[in-house]
């Protein structure tokens, strides 16, 4: 057998050898090898190359996190820069290094609230475990060791650790082992899905309720935290209605219950502000942040804490016993210091608001009267397309996610990277795209819908 590394590009069989050896994340891997995996190979700004040479519009920003765009010397320089200086060392042994000390400083200082300290770790997954963790460590040293139930919501997703997949409500994780005693969970603020004959306004303040009720059946005094996505990325981009998160916070505040934003995709401008708590209005005891962080180049994460959360674990719990190898991981650290200066020098989390209007409008121009268009939404550079099966009612198709499904091959087809969650269609580009190329984002995404309409009357489904 040939090693990949010993032999040139094209005579390598690049698919054989990964439906060989790799197990992807989240795939059915006998349908992901029955088509051909498409290796990508260098990317630039907002598009994609493969190794056949296509030019694939990224509408995704990778995972929703390359805010900054592909291709930016200043992160590789940071990166070069720290490795030679100062690769590794531990935040462990009653030392530091002066990439974590900064980026502590600065992310406090940007964030909203009280949010004075900075926890740091690899992955959103991590971050949230954190912060789980934490939240239970806080009522543990308060001596109210039976707050420990965490209420998450129905599509909500925060990550793949045990702890992630039980706080989300991703019911196909909960099936294979993520489903853990003393967490709870309540409908999503999915106003296009649930909210029937109310106002959108009308369901915000019935779906935040819904949180209410759950901690009056389960009791505040067993209650430690409720955890949200600002906007709910990976479960359909659910935009809540503007009454629901001061509601929210009321609530939590009400019962002394901690609020934990969620903020691994809405952090660092995606919304439109910097941060999603900014957006809709709400100061977190906990926050927890990634991908954006360091627009994805490498991979770090944090959870920012509260005054009140951290003047117990500084003063009061002694050792928190949890951290990562890589906590703080000075590489990582400096390439977030760098990505943040682009950030904040190129007013990304402003044009995300702007640019998201322009694209709303363009997609509404290009799609809006369609039948298959239930509805297009957006806040900042977050937005997804409801296809719909009727859309006087916006009733779902009947086998939900067959025409999302198709609807992303053909994207995919069109070189435009856009999800399906169910029959939503889901799109994050990076905050750099530039008015000519939303309107190339608009024309291939028009092309796969148009074709996945007339898929449906041609009655393939
Ligand atoms: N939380 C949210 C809101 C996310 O969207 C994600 C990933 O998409 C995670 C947590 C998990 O992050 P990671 O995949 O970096 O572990």
């Amino acid at each position: 057998d040939h090693l990949a590394s010993t032999v040139s590009d094209s005579d390598f069989n690049w698919q054989a050898a990964d439906a060989a050896h790799h197990l992807h994340p989240f795939s059915d891997h006998k349908s992901l090898h029955q088509g051909r995996v498409r290796i990508i190979t260098s990317a630039e700004g907002v598009y994609l190359t493969d190794d056949v040479g296509n030019r694939i519009l990224d509408g995704m920003a990778g995972l929703w996190c390359v805010a900054i765009g592909y291709g930016r010397q200043e992160l590789v320089d940071a990166a070069a820069a720290q490795m030679k200086t100062l690769p590794f060392y531990n935040t462990f042994f009653k030392t530091a290094t002066r990439p974590v000390i900064s980026l502590a400083e600065r992310l406090t200082a940007m964030a909203p609230g009280d949010l004075n300290h900075a926890f740091f770790a690899c992955s959103g997954s991590e971050a949230v475990d954190t912060a789980l963790r934490m939240a239970r460590t806080f009522w543990i040293t308060k001596g109210q060791p039976s707050k420990r139930v965490i209420i998450g919501r129905e599509f909500g997703y925060h990550g793949s650790t045990t702890l992630g997949a039980a706080a989300g409500g991703m019911v196909d994780m909960h099936r294979q082992g993520a489903a853990l005693p003393d967490f709870a969970h309540v409908m999503p603020p999915y106003w296009y899905g649930y909210g029937g004959q109310m106002s959108p306004e009308e369901f915000g303040l019935f779906a935040a309720r819904q949180v209410e009720d759950k901690i009056r059946e389960i009791g505040a005094e067993n209650v430690a935290a409720f955890i949200g996505e600002p906007i709910q990325g990976a479960g359909g981009v659910i935009i809540p209605p503007e009454t629901y998160w001061p509601e929210i916070q009321r609530i939590c505040r009400a019962h002394d219950i901690l609020l934990i934003a969620d903020e691994v995709i809405c952090g660092f401008g995606r919304t439109g502000r910097m941060f999603g708590s900014e957006t809709f209005g709400i100061t977190p005891d906990l926050m927890t942040l990634a991908k954006g962080i360091t627009s994805g180049y490498i991979p770090l994460s944090a959870v920012l804490v509260g005054d009140r959360v951290a003047d117990v674990l500084i003063n009061d719990t002694g050792e928190f016993y949890h951290g990562f190898t890589y906590s703080g991981h000075p590489v990582a650290c400096a390439v977030a210091l760098a990505n943040l200066d682009i950030l904040e020098s190129e007013h990304l989390a402003a044009r995300a608001e702007a640019s998201g209007i322009k694209l709303r409008a363009k997609l509404i121009a290009a799609l809006g009267d369609q039948p298959i268009i239930g509805e297009i939404r957006g806040t900042g550079l977050i937005g997804a397309i409801e296809l719909t099966a009727d859309r006087r009612t916006r009733r779902f198709f009947e086998k939900r996610g067959r025409v999302g499904a198709l609807c992303r091959d053909h994207c995919f087809s069109n070189n435009l990277v856009m999800r399906a969650v169910r029959d939503t269609m889901v799109f994050s580009p990076p905050l750099t795209i530039t008015d000519a190329e939303m309107d190339d984002l608009v024309d291939r995404a028009t092309t796969a819908i148009m074709a996945t309409q007339a898929d449906i009357r041609s009655e393939i489904l």
